[in-house]
């Protein structure tokens, strides 16, 4: 390992103590800043010795990142003690626990995360696709893809070291992934300046020439500028407005971009720069008038394009950006576009939405506003417009709060209701490793039991048996339909066999006594062991649950059957003197007899139902389903009494409506599912005004649990109606 100079080492010291000099968040108080020191030397030890490519200590990495996160986007402590220690686990002996141990969940979630994302993005396959979910199963904690952005515009500005093949990929990389997420959230610096440093590793000769040019015109750009600005100065001064008046020129991708769009040379480019003009302390109220005042300031001495005019104060961009644009035609007949913009919304530009949460912070408000910001990216970011990060079209708003993602061991991802268990993961890979599965590996640590309940974002391995096989009882811990077919199919094979195995072992042992196997030796077989039926008989005996020592004893006994005490248990169809109803026309239907349940209106047991008979048994409709009703105009409907069974569930939705506010959504799949544990299958809302109707569907046993849900319900402060939904049309 190759020692670190003095000079090195004071270096690197002297760094970090300019990283702390420019994080104000980090002196909060002891206790923070201690644990940011702790942080830098914990990696400092752990990157000890080794370089990076352009030969400087590795450490300096890191530091730069958090730099950037903390100096340039504005982030908090717990973004810089992350950014510094976002590349021990992936490159040093330190793990995930010793993280956990030393920093604590938060900061140990938010490395796992970043170690995860360097994982898929090392995986050439179906990149942008794995991306894509990696984003979405992190964005739990937005921080992760901040300091991901901060740690890759670090990359990008020294990339002059790399090989020039590493140099195009990497370009490349940016230009298609993260150009467009800096995009997104609004981070409008650094989009721009990793977009000029992709189009430097990609197409340097464009680069440099309009750098050259760029370098080349400044002092004729300075020159005019002056002679721009000097009026409008003046016009403020006189109206005694606080400003400061900054000009920068464009992009160099963004002139490359106009030179291509329009065919025009360097020259012809006539808006190169922008004149931007940040009003200072204005209050909030104000700021909407203050913009137009000093616009029309500007338009008496200049005169406007007034296709050009831009208000995005009145509707601001969906990312937040906030600020009045024009282009205004100055002396010599050139176009400049001038921007506009107060102090405040100026911060929101330049740091994207971490700006809009530092505007309300009021003591002990940090962490729920940063949330709130949370909130506002990724469901921007859920969100997607036509022109930004075509990538994520596919994903909707119902997404995160229903579904959660997990990975195979190679990485591939799955997607799960939330509640799904280890178990429903095995299937989910194949019905083969569900049946055989005996528990899991999850994120090569800890092992757990197949009803563990899966985390976004945990890696999952499935520990297998030759010897384990389908158990009735895992119809308790699946939540997914593909792990219930897998298990109804086992458990109807494991059925079939076993009845021909005990059809076997039945004949054979009459066979051996010389008794016959008449409807009355089977009649009293089935009394004698308390069953319903042959079948049941044959399937026991095949399944080893019953005493074989038993059938020559039932099968030539003398005595009258005994009560047969499962009677009201078992689920077969009772159609006749079992029937305690008044009624005698209805049918009693429990969850083996065959029916289907009618897609119009979804009932569920509890509710009134009639049904209509099929080739194979029931289709069931609610009775006052106006399907139903139509179809009793043709068609004689059953009436029925449907009994639950606990391990059954049914798809059924809710309406609620309530007073918009921050968490309700959260408060109220809170209830649902850790109160009351149901599935969400998913969940649609609407927001008008400062109202919000969602809609829930949910996997329920019966009709008395989705009461006790709507009680719970309508109790959440700011529900103002749950109903049921009776009609809805069903994805
Ligand atoms: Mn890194």
């Amino acid at each position: 390992m190759a020692e670190f100079s003095q000079e090195e080492k004071d270096n690197i010291q002297k760094q970090f103590d300019e990283l702390l000099r420019l994080s104000p968040k980090c002196h909060k108080n002891e206790e923070t800043l201690a644990l940011v020191k702790k942080a830098f030397s914990v990696a400092n030890e752990a990157h000890y010795g080794t370089r990076r490519r352009s030969g400087e200590p590795y450490i300096l990495h890191p530091i730069a990142v958090a730099r950037i996160v903390s100096d340039e986007i504005g982030l908090g402590s717990k973004s810089v003690i992350s950014a510094l220690l976002h590349d021990v686990v992936e490159d040093t002996d330190i793990t995930l626990e010793d993280i956990n141990n030393m920093f604590g969940p938060k900061i140990a979630q938010i490395v796992d995360g970043l170690t995860k994302i360097r994982g898929v993005l090392k995986n050439k396959e179906g990149q942008a696709e794995n991306f894509k979910k990696i984003v979405f199963t992190l964005s739990e904690d937005v921080r992760v893809i901040i300091i991901k952005l901060a740690d890759r515009l670090h990359n990008m500005r020294t990339l002059d070291s790399m090989p020039p093949e590493k140099q195009k990929r990497i370009a490349e990389e940016t230009n298609t992934l993260f150009v467009p997420l800096a995009h997104r959230m609004g981070f409008y610096n650094i989009k721009m300046e990793l977009e000029d440093l992709c189009l430097k590793y990609l197409n340097p000769t464009v680069y440099f020439d309009i750098l050259h040019q760029l370098k080349g015109s400044e002092k004729k750009r300075i020159h005019y500028l002056n002679r721009f600005c000097i009026p409008i100065m003046m016009t403020l001064e006189q109206h005694n407005i606080n400003y400061t008046i900054t000009s920068r020129s464009k992009s160099i991708s963004s002139i490359w971009a106009k030179m291509q769009k329009k065919n025009i040379t360097f020259d012809n480019v006539y808006d190169v720069f922008a004149v931007r003009i940040i009003l200072q302390d204005i209050p909030l109220e104000e700021e909407k008038a203050m913009c137009w005042r000093v616009y029309s300031y500007i338009t008496d001495k200049y005169t406007p394009n007034p296709e050009r005019l831009r208000d995005w104060i009145s509707t601001p961009k969906d990312n937040g950006y906030e600020a009045l644009h024009t282009t205004v035609m100055g002396p010599d007949g050139t176009w400049v576009e001038v921007q506009i913009r107060t102090q405040r919304m100026d911060e929101i530009a330049e740091q994207g939405y971490a700006a809009h949460w530092k505007y309300k912070n009021v003591d002990g408000f940090e962490q729920s506003q940063l949330e709130v910001w949370m909130k506002r990216v990724r469901s921007s970011l859920m969100n997607p417009d036509e022109d930004a990060l075509k990538f994520l079209d596919d994903f909707k708003l119902n997404l995160y709060s229903t579904d959660l993602f997990a990975f195979t061991p190679k990485g591939e991802m799955h997607r799960f209701p939330v509640g799904a268990t280890a178990l429903d993961f095995a299937y989910e890979i194949h019905s083969e490793i569900g049946h055989h599965a005996i528990g899991a590996r999850i994120n090569k640590q800890k092992v757990v039991a197949l009803d563990y309940k899966l985390q976004s974002g945990d890696q999952v391995e499935i520990l297998t048996s030759e010897s384990q096989k389908p158990q009735k009882d895992w119809v308790k811990i699946i939540s997914t339909v593909k792990a219930n077919n897998a298990l109804q199919q086992a458990f109807k094979y494991e059925k079939k066999r076993n009845i021909m195995r005990g059809q076997q072992i039945l004949s054979e042992t009459l066979e051996e006594k010389e008794l016959p196997q008449t409807p009355t030796v089977l009649d009293k077989l089935v009394q004698g062991y308390g069953l319903v039926d042959k079948n049941e008989l044959y399937e026991k005996l095949g399944a080893d649950e019953l005493d074989k020592g038993k059938i020559v004893e039932y099968a030539t006994n003398k005595r009258k059957s005994k009560k047969i005490q499962w009677w009201s248990f078992l689920p077969t169809i009772s159609d006749k003197k079992e029937e305690t109803e008044d009624d005698k026309d209805v049918k009693v239907i429990y969850h083996s007899t065959k029916y289907t349940i009618a897609d119009c209106c979804h009932p569920i047991p509890g509710d009134q139902v009639i049904g209509f008979k099929t080739d194979t048994g029931y289709e069931i409709h609610k009775n006052n389903c106006p399907i139903a009703i139509e179809r009793q105009q043709k068609e004689v409907a059953q009436k029925i009494k449907w009994i639950s069974r606990q391990e059954q569930v049914f798809l059924t939705s809710i309406q609620l409506k309530g007073k918009d506010r921050i968490g309700i959504l959260h408060e109220i799949t809170g209830v649902i599912t850790n109160q009351l544990n149901v599935n969400i299958r998913t969940v649609h809302t609407e927001t008008m005004e400062k109202e919000f109707t969602a809609y829930f569907d949910m996997y329920i046993h019966d009709s008395q649990q989705l009461n006790t849900i709507m009680m719970k319900l309508q109790k959440i402060k700011g529900i103002l109606k749950v109903e049921r939904v009776e009609q809805r049309n069903w994805r």
